[in-house]
């Protein structure tokens, strides 16, 4: 009996088994048939072609900044270079690599051509300009691909139809160049006339500006050599998605700077500061660089300030000259989850800490200039002053005497001006996005300042919060229903605390911020620190925290769902690997009306295949891929260890990862990008403590630091 079931067992496996190989032939039979479809004689490597820039390649081992470049010092310095880089990061699996290809590269830029150092940043994270100034590149696919046609003589439909079967534009410029007749080889592309005509690009505005951006796509497009018009044409769409993520872009230059400093005479005296040097002090020594510009960074974030310094002055000097400063964003301080009083009483058992109602809004950062401006930004540093029109006129009312610039960290909350009561985070989020009017008004909403960040000159960011929040009484007025500083409370036992969480939750909030005062209490940034907790009330149903997963895939309804999609595949983001892991499966939480807006808005983004950086299971392999490109933030009932989902693999358990059991959609997080969806890190660490709540252990949960 037991040899037929071992024989069963057998033959299930090798069911299975040949169930995989035979979805790996069929995806094998797919890229081949992609290859057939398109040779192009452009994008293979051309020994012998009489091109240096073909073979450029900095995954090269032992680096030389100026020899393995193929440009030199004073000549302008070609797109291909980067092309080639961003290639090679494309065909990369695994953060420390990624982080050495873009810092070789970044290496080269740093001493032959230092004035393109900002225009690579930028190309790199596809990005034209800081957030704040609202400037983005997402040139429609109906302007590129008029533009591809009219450069290549292929007919629009028929590249609309490839780039619908292949997913990506970009290869099908790439490949469609083949087709191009030109009567003279136009100038080489420049990293410094790509970017400036993409930031020009960017600026256009309106119908008629069409035909003038089609003539500058079509006039770089024909320009294009090897690998160029794939990643022209996926930056130009603001869909450049190689899986470079912007903290390893800041590790990259950390490392850069480290290895070959700027600013030295030509020929550079140091190319390679680590060579024969003892492997873990290097380490030591590159992420401490890299700590001095994450930091610098997260209280300034604008490379068209930074990058010209760290040129100039080098990297350690950063922190003198980039500060915070009122008009430019800083990045917000994040809170750690926890999962209940318990665990908050044994983080901060030495420090003297507060509690404070947790309030369900959006967060503002408040920014008044010297010359009386008045900026509010939201968590991701979008400029949200055309939003708040009514906050701004306010703001004046609240100022003490004496105040002529600050920075306020604050949460704006919908308010009911007759009841004199919170309203939910729904209601706020029917208010208009853009250009509002203050009389136009319905909406109404109250400001909860919780920190001050700067103060007449002075960042504050260094000091202790209760030094902070001392200052921010002292120098701001309460205006009831108008702006009202946080409730807090600084008693420290069980009950008193579980007391407020109560009240919290009475009052229309999410639950309690826990913060230290004293010790450990600066503004922290750079890293998700465990100075702030939140407890939300979400810990009693044993989670701790809602989740914030991405939506990589889709599968069709079936029954009154038909025609629509009934179910999404979800994923956590692993920022040590900068890949999305599958998380679970949500089909529920959606309303007819979500199904119909998640379907119309996700039809714009089926990718033909999955990206290299998804990993899952074939086992719930949707019926069409998406680019990552929204964020969900969904409850669950609890977490499980999964055979199939790949959330936090190799964390809890070496093999498995983790899932999420029951989960049900909430609402869409507009105000976060994929990469700042919940980590596997963090996953991890909703389970373990679960899983603690469940054992009664008294073992502490991990540590693991979870940059912003
Ligand atoms: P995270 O910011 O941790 O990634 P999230 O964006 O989902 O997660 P929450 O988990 O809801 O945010 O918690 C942090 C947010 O809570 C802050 O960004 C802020 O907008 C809001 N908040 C409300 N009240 C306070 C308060 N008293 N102190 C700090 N933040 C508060």
């Amino acid at each position: 009996m037991k040899k037929e079931k071992e024989e069963k067992e057998d033959e299930e496996k090798s069911e299975g088994v040949k169930k995989e190989e035979k979805e790996e032939e069929k995806k094998e039979e797919k890229k081949a048939e992609i290859k057939k479809t398109f040779v192009n004689p452009f994008s293979q490597k051309a020994p012998g072609s009489g091109d240096p820039g073909a073979d450029y390649d900095p995954r090269k081992a032992k680096y030389h900044p100026v020899k393995d470049a193929f440009w030199q010092k004073g000549q302008k310095m070609p797109y291909l270079a980067l092309a080639k880089t961003l290639e090679a990061i494309e065909e990369t699996s695994g953060r420390l690599k990624i982080v050495e290809i873009l810092a070789n590269f970044l290496r080269s830029v740093i001493v032959l051509s230092p004035d393109d150092f900002l225009f690579c940043v930028y190309l790199c994270l596809n990005k034209v300009a800081p957030a704040f100034e609202g400037l983005e590149l997402r040139i429609g696919d109906t302007i590129l691909i008029r533009a591809i046609a009219q450069a290549s003589g292929r007919s629009p439909e028929k590249i609309k139809a490839d780039a619908e079967r292949l997913g990506d534009l970009g290869i099908v410029a790439e490949q469609s160049r083949t087709n191009q007749r030109v009567m003279f080889q136009p100038a080489k592309l420049t990293v410094a006339g790509v970017f400036k005509k993409l930031k020009e690009i960017a600026l256009m505005t309106g119908h008629a500006s069409q035909a003038k951006k089609i003539d500058l796509v079509k006039g770089m497009y024909v320009a294009c050599r090897f690998c160029e018009a794939k990643y022209l044409v996926r930056s130009l769409g603001g869909k450049l998605r190689i899986g470079l993520a912007e903290q390893s872009v800041l590790m990259a230059i950390a490392q850069a700077c480290y290895l070959t400093p700027p600013g030295q005479e030509y020929p550079p005296e140091v190319v390679d500061a680590g060579a024969g040097r003892n492997p873990d002090k290097l380490k030591a020594e590159i992420d401490e660089y890299a700590l001095i510009l994450k930091t610098t960074y997260c209280e300034f974030p604008s490379y068209d300030e930074i990058i010209p310094v760290l040129l100039k002055e080098g990297l350690k000097k950063l922190p003198e000259h980039c500060k915070l400063t009122p008009g430019v964003p800083l990045k917000p301080m994040l809170a750690h989850p926890t999962t209940g009083v318990s665990e908050v009483l044994k983080r901060f058992d030495n420090a003297k800490f507060t509690c404070e109602f947790k309030y369900d809004g959006e967060r503002a950062q408040i920014h008044m200039k010297e010359d009386g401006t008045i900026n509010i930004y939201s968590r991701n540093q979008e400029d949200n002053t055309s939003k708040y029109p009514d906050i701004i006129s306010r703001f004046k009312n609240s100022l003490g005497e004496g105040v002529k610039s600050c920075v306020v960290d604050s949460e704006a909350v919908a308010w009911d001006r007759n009841k004199n009561r919170i309203l939910p985070f729904q209601i706020l989020s029917t208010r208009k996005k853009k250009d509002a009017r203050e009389s136009q008004i319905t909406v109404q909403v109250c400001v909860f300042p919780f920190d001050l960040l700067y103060l007449n000159g002075e960042p504050l960011v260094r000091e202790p919060f209760e030094k902070r929040r001392a200052l921010l009484r002292e120098n701001f007025n309460e205006v009831e229903g108008e702006f009202v500083f946080a409730t807090s409370m600084d008693a420290t036992n069980t009950e008193d605390i579980e007391e407020f969480l109560e009240e919290s939750i009475k009052g229309n909030c999410e639950g309690l911020m826990v913060k230290t005062l004293d010790v450990d209490a600066t503004y922290e940034i750079a890293k998700r620190s465990h100075n702030w907790l939140k407890l939300k009330k979400d810990y009693l149903d044993g989670v701790g925290d809602t989740i914030d997963a991405v939506v990589i895939g889709g599968y069709l309804g079936k029954g009154k769902r038909a025609g629509l999609y009934g179910g999404f595949l979800l994923a956590c983001y692993d920022v040590e690997n900068e890949e999305y892991q599958s998380l679970c499966k949500i089909g529920t939480g959606f309303s007819d009306e979500d199904l119909a807006k998640h379907t119309e808005f996700f039809k714009q983004h089926i990718i033909e295949n999955p990206k290299s950086y998804y990993r899952y299971d074939n086992a719930v392999a949707p019926d069409h891929w998406f680019d990552a490109v929204q964020v969900w933030e969904v409850k669950c009932a609890d977490l499980s260890i999964s055979p199939v989902h790949k959330a936090g693999q190799g964390i809890v358990d070496p093999e498995k990862g983790i899932s999420l059991r029951f989960p049900r959609f909430l609402h869409i997080r507009d105000d976060k990008n994929p990469e700042d969806a919940t980590s596997a890190n963090q996953i991890a660490e909703l389970y373990r403590n679960q899983e603690q709540i469940k054992t009664s252990k008294t073992k502490s949960a991990g540590d693991d630091d979870d940059f912003y």
